[in-house]
């Protein structure tokens, strides 16, 4: 297995096989994040990539169920490539169950309906979409790409070609100014993608990056504990999934929370107030991650 560079994936694939299918990412602009900053996208060479499957094949055949295609849009990828890897995948792991990758809402809406029923039927089965926001400001200031409208489409559109969904939300994202309409739009947004998973993470402003600069000239503040935390609890309040699987569990949270929404509402938003009464312990900020 050759890795070009830090690889990152989702909580939920730390036991899967990490495919690196292309280096970087394609968009690479959000202002706050620093995963492939020092990556010039592109994508790997196919015959490096299957010669890769065929090799963890032979070391953990039947003992690899899921496969997480990286790196940070790897849906992004044509078509031909895509069912190369899927083939392979199929052939070098004979308990594949899921095959998973990061997506922008441009990656899927790139896509014709009758290639994404074409990646489900042979194996796409999950796509990881981080709108970080649901509100348009919000997401012209962290230079995202895509607006609400995009992500609802991209959302659609996959759901129609079968894919599941896991749809991630940034708490922060909005700064002090648009705190409140980042946490109300945010809930809008989840309520139209309708995922099977949902987890919001907690902001983190990281040195290098064009959000560290913006910080720094006073031109964005981070909100305090209290606010994120009033921002989930808006979020979980007003969001109306049909039924999702929802987490904080990301190391960058304050208070690592689960359950199924809507069902657990109620719950999760006591264990918020309690958390914001002080009735409940949070994180001590030293052991955050990104
Ligand atoms: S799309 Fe994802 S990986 Fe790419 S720059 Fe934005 S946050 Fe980073």
């Amino acid at each position: 297995m050759r890795y070009e560079g830090k690889l990152y994936r989702p909580p939920s694939e730390a036991d899967a096989y990490i495919l690196q299918a292309t280096i970087g990412c394609s968009w690479n602009r959000c202002v706050y994040c620093d995963m492939y900053r020092e990556k010039t996208f592109r994508v790997r060479d196919l015959a490096e990539t299957l010669a890769d499957v065929e090799a963890a094949g032979r070391r953990f055949g039947h003992r690899v169920d899921k496969v997480f295609v990286a790196d940070g849009d790897a849906l992004v990828l044509p078509l031909a490539h895509w069912r190369a890897i899927l083939a392979a995948c199929r052939e070098a792991f004979p308990s594949l169950r899921r095959v998973s990758c990061y997506a922008m809402a441009r990656n899927v809406i790139g896509k014709t309906d009758e290639e994404l029923a074409t990646l489900r039927a042979e194996g796409l089965s999950l796509l990881y979409i981080g709108p970080e926001s649901g509100d348009d400001v919000t997401l012209k200031r962290i230079a995202k790409g895509q607006d609400h409208a995009e992500h609802v489409e991209a959302a659609r559109r996959a759901k129609r070609a079968g894919m599941a969904l896991s749809v991630i939300f940034l708490l922060g994202a909005g700064g002090v100014e648009r705190s409140d309409e980042h946490a109300l739009a945010s809930a809008g947004l989840a309520t139209e993608m309708d995922p099977e998973f949902l987890s919001a993470l907690t902001l983190t402003v990281v040195p290098g990056t064009p959000l560290a600069t913006l910080v720094a000239r006073g031109r964005f503040e981070l909100p305090a504990v209290p606010a994120l935390l009033r921002e989930l609890r808006t979020f979980v309040a007003e969001a109306r999934p049909t039924d999702a699987l929802f987490r904080t569990n990301h190391a960058s949270n304050h208070l690592p929370l689960g359950g199924r929404l809507p069902h657990d509402r109620a719950r999760i938003v006591a264990t918020l107030d309690a958390a914001l009464d002080g009735r409940i312990q949070l994180r001590p900020e030293g052991s955050r991650g990104l």
